[in-house]
């Protein structure tokens, strides 16, 4: 591997894996003239590929094609974190992975990032790793009731995991984890969620768009108030986790840390995203630099913009429930005919029940006018 250059426009970024936050970085990225590839194990036409110059589709393990995918680029990048580590690692042999193997092996699976986590001494819910009923046994009489269980790989969105409540059997809550390691965390009862989403550059620069305010449905990101109406202490304790993660992790590009609030003032740290952030999207619209921006810039070795917010944001993600069966959108006019909203879908032919198809962005004088805005538009989208 031959060591970083600065990647100028007409350089060519490739992206591991094909969705829509490979598709939002390829849009940004394509704007400043920068040629994209991306590779991934979906078919053709999918979300990223769509707007990428070129498009490989094939298994992670197909070392042919993986050969002929880096041969098109000078930098490479991913877009989520389940990438299997044969591939990160035959990646990062022959080109350079921003971030890097070390970053994405350790955020892309629960023990090795709560393990990190530790042992930096960053706050997070306390928590032992199990891998019989025995173990879980032991680990909720020490952690109490209630905990939650996570399975250790390729969790997201809420997948893959038990609340253990008074009355829960342990026996049988375990049947789903058999086999394999989990997390027991100990529950947090949280006054609010939030999360940073920044960026730290090669040379180790680092800027955080601020802290965002999450409201989640169903476990999964509903709402995004940016900037997150809580006290001073939290938005500084909140930076500061952030950057010691990624201090930690050695970062290079985009990260995002989900936080929970506690009502005695303490901010956890909960999950680390090693790529842009859902809770990011409104950066796009809301934010001088937008976090695709600050990828790109972090990824092909330049300086990271200035990711001040401008104005605020709320922004709501809109999932397959909304539509009409799986091809059918929902009436888009009371998004469109807001002078201040913005709507971006992904371009996914289908639509599934929780499936992330697009979002939108409402800017106001303020969180809360926004919010009052985006609620109003989100309940019309539903009528
Ligand atoms: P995760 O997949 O770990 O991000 O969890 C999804 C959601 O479940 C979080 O955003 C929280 O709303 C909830 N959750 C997860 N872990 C805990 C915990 N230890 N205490 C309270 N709520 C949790």
């Amino acid at each position: 591997m031959t060591t970083p250059k600065v990647i100028l426009p007409g350089g060519t970024l490739g992206v591991l894996g094909g969705g829509q936050l490979g598709r939002m970085l390829a849009l940004e990225a394509r704007r400043s003239g920068y040629r994209i590839a991306t590779f991934t194990d979906e078919p053709k036409g999918c979300p990223a590929g769509q707007v990428a110059d070129f498009e490989f589709n094939a298994p992670y393990d197909d070392e042919a094609e993986l050969i002929r995918f880096l041969n098109q680029v000078d930098v490479v990048t991913a877009e989520f974190e389940n990438i299997p580590d044969a591939c990160l690692r035959f990646v990062e042999e022959r080109k350079v992975l921003r971030p890097g193997h070390r970053a994405i092996y350790t955020a892309q699976h629960r023990e090795r990032e709560k393990l990190f986590l530790r042992e930096q001494g960053i706050a997070c819910a306390d928590f032992r790793i199990v891998q019989s009923l025995a173990e879980l046994e032991a680990a909720i009489a020490e952690l109490g009731r209630p905990s939650v269980i996570k399975t250790a790989a390729f969790g997201y969105d809420g997948k893959g995991q038990c609340k253990v409540n008074a009355d829960t059997d342990l026996a049988t809550a375990w049947t789903a984890f058999e086999g394999h390691h989990a997390v027991v965390e100990q529950w947090v009862p949280f006054v609010c969620e939030i999360s940073v989403v920044g960026a730290r550059s090669a040379n180790g620069r680092m800027a955080t768009h601020g802290v965002v305010e999450n409201e989640h449905a169903h476990h999964i990101l509903d709402v995004t108030i940016a900037p997150a109406r809580v006290e001073p202490d939290l938005i500084d304790q909140a930076l500061e986790l952030w950057e010691a993660v990624a201090i930690g992790l050695d970062y290079v590009g985009t990260m995002a840390v989900e936080m929970f609030v506690t009502s005695d003032g303490r901010v956890l740290v909960n999950e680390i995203a090693p790529r842009p952030h859902n809770s990011g999207h409104h950066t796009i619209d809301a934010c001088i630099t937008n976090q695709f921006q600050q990828q790109m810039r972090a990824v092909c070795g330049l300086p990271l913009g200035d990711p001040t917010q401008h104005t605020p944001a709320v922004m709501v993600n809109l999932l397959g429930d909304e539509w009409s069966g799986e091809t059918t959108p929902p009436d888009w006019s009371t998004v469109l005919n807001h002078p201040r909203a913005h709507l971006h879908l992904y371009g996914k032919a289908t639509a599934r029940p929780k499936r992330k198809m697009g979002h939108f962005t409402v800017l106001g004088d303020s969180a809360d006018e926004a919010l009052e805005h985006a609620r109003e538009i989100q309940r019309q989208l539903r009528n």
